[in-house]
């Protein structure tokens, strides 16, 4: 199949950390290989922002990334793009010209937006597109957890539940995002889930662990946000402490890429401050953004991974630590449900739970032989289910199924965006 997919905000070839590349880079990035791998021919349009990109980047054979003009190039927040979404539409539209793909797979809601426009464009000219809709994240959830503290544009609240409604299908990550979207009035018979991947040969069991400072080592993987909960870990910390078990530091990996700008990202300023306060400042290590390369050095250099978001549309890191072999203790929240087996591969906690989560770390720390055996069979999980291959042929059968769908029959359940100029 010839395959568009649309990532605005979160590019292929992004490095990692920072407060808008995280899961969503590495899922498109890693699902375009494995489609290219499979034979199909891929290129992942994502916004210009930066004058300097070329326009066309090959990736591999069968792979290539299209910078579109939409909106200024230079670095935005994902929250501030929605009003280049038409121009990014004419630009995907314009290079499709005569010769549009099979499908086009829109990732978050307002590449939805950009696909579905580039689709209608497609089919005034007689090319009709199916789209395919990845969410990542969605509006409903985002709302409930953060409240006043959501940035995302107004328009979000019903642009994207009309996306869900007017994309061919939705491709759902995980079973608790099936149930958020026939909550958002999507039916089930439109829903196919294929979950993210991990990359089994960049991450394993095998190969060298950076060295610790301390006899044991829990270590907080991410884009530093108060959502990811990294706070509950340093309080974790400090209760671990008064039970006796002291001799253990937390390292912190994501953020910004340089000690300048951890110095004055607000999260770190804030986890920094909550270390000094309880008194564990000496033995929380701050590390900023590590290259994707480094991460399995990183992760099997600790006794435990610690998940422990208040919510997560999936969450790779888990993956990525069972496919080392590191038993993960996982707030019990969206994908990590799926993920991570209690007492088999890892432990759950309820989210927002410090006492719970130094509770699960002890009992870790304190048994590593039990470790060890969760660790292993996070590993065996993490190969058998979620290699991007394996996610890569869920997708294209979901692909399949839209080609399938003659063009009236599409255009029957597609509905209008709405009566509002974007
Ligand atoms: N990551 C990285 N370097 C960092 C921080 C994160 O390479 O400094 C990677 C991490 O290994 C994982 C991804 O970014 O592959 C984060 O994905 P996840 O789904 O866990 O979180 P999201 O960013 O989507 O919320």
């Amino acid at each position: 199949m010839r395959i568009s997919m649309v990532s605005e905000h979160a590019s292929p070839l992004a490095a990692l950390g920072s407060v808008d590349a995280g899961g969503q880079n590495v899922h498109v990035a890693a699902l375009s290989v494995a489609l290219a791998r499979r034979g199909h021919t891929v290129r992942v349009y994502t916004r210009r922002d930066d004058p300097d990109l070329p326009a066309v980047v090959p990736v591999c054979p069968g792979l290539d990334v299209m910078h579109v003009d939409a909106g200024p190039a230079r670095s935005l927040p994902k929250d501030a793009l929605l009003p280049y979404m038409g121009e990014l539409a004419a630009g995907i539209a314009s290079d499709w010209g005569t010769a549009p793909p099979d499908v086009v797979h829109a990732h978050f809601w307002m590449s939805g937006v950009a696909a579905l426009d580039a689709s209608r464009r497609a089919d005034t000219m007689g090319y009709p597109v199916p789209v395919l809709q990845t969410f990542h994240a969605l509006g409903t959830v985002k709302k409930r957890h953060q409240g006043r503290d959501d940035t995302s544009p107004p328009e979000r609240t019903w642009l994207e539940p009309s996306v869900g409604r007017s994309a061919d299908r939705i491709i759902a990550t995980c079973s608790d995002e099936v149930f958020e979207l026939k909550a958002m009035g999507i039916p089930g018979n439109r829903i196919s889930v294929a979950p993210c991947g991990v990359d089994l040969e960049l991450f394993g069991s095998q190969g060298p662990a950076e060295p610790r400072g301390r006899t044991h080592r829990i270590a907080a993987v991410g884009r530093l946000v108060p959502r990811k909960g990294v706070d509950l870990a340093v309080q974790a910390l400090a209760l671990l402490a008064e039970e006796g078990i002291d001799d253990v530091e937390l390292l912190i990996v994501g953020g910004a890429s340089d000690s300048a700008g951890l110095e004055s990202d607000p999260e770190a300023r804030r986890l920094l401050a909550l270390a000094r306060a309880l008194g564990v400042a000496d033995r929380v290590l701050l590390r900023g953004q590590a290259p994707r390369e480094a991460m399995p050095a990183v992760l099997r250099s600790a006794d435990a991974v610690v998940c422990a978001p208040w919510y997560e549309p999936f969450g790779i890191v888990p993956l990525e630590a069972m496919a080392c072999g590191v038993p993960v203790v996982a707030s019990a929240v969206g994908g990590l449900i799926d993920t991570v087996v209690h007492g088999k591969t890892g432990l759950h906690v309820p989210p927002r739970d410090p006492e719970a989560l130094a509770g699960a770390l002890a009992e870790l720390l304190q048994n590593p032989g039990y470790a060890r055996r969760l660790g292993a069979a996070g590993r065996q999980r993490a190969r058998a289910r979620y290699s991007w291959d394996r996610v890569a042929a869920d997708t294209e059968k979901a692909y399949q199924m839209t080609v399938g769908g003659s063009a009236a029959a599409r255009r029957t359940h597609l509905q209008p965006l709405g009566g509002k100029a974007l």
